[in-house]
């Protein structure tokens, strides 16, 4: 038996467990989301159907607000999260689902909006 490893690139061999793609028939817009984030360039040269039957993406990469109540991925969760965060991620605890949608985890900064820097011109 082959074992199934996270498609994600850096990520081999995971024991977590693993999503499959979505529908390449269905969902050929979040498919290809998908296939982007893997950047694994294996997948660039399979045929979406073999994707979708053969690869995996294990949990690490969602977000907890990715996953419904009963850990079954959403039809349109994305994977966000990149390999090297993912032990970051898992340290803060952040997959632990209580049944609710919590507050979304963002990783990323949110870049800041710069204050406009209110100039007082004299008058003359
Ligand atoms: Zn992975």
């Amino acid at each position: 038996m082959v074992a199934i490893y996270c498609a994600v690139e850096g990520c081999w061999g995971s024991k977590e467990s693993k999503h499959t793609f979505p529908n390449p028939s269905k969902n050929m817009e979040l498919f290809n989301k998908w296939v982007e984030f893997c950047r694994n360039k294996r997948l660039l040269e399979m045929i979406p159907d073999k994707i979708f039957k053969n690869s995996r993406i294990c949990r690490l990469h969602f977000e907890a607000t990715d996953f419904l109540a009963n850990n079954r991925l959403k039809r349109s969760a994305c994977p966000k999260i990149r390999a090297s965060e993912c032990s970051i991620a898992k340290a803060r605890g952040q997959f632990e689902t209580e049944g609710g949608i919590g507050e979304p985890a963002f990783l990323e900064e949110t870049p800041q909006v710069p204050e406009t820097a209110e100039i007082e011109i004299p008058q003359p």
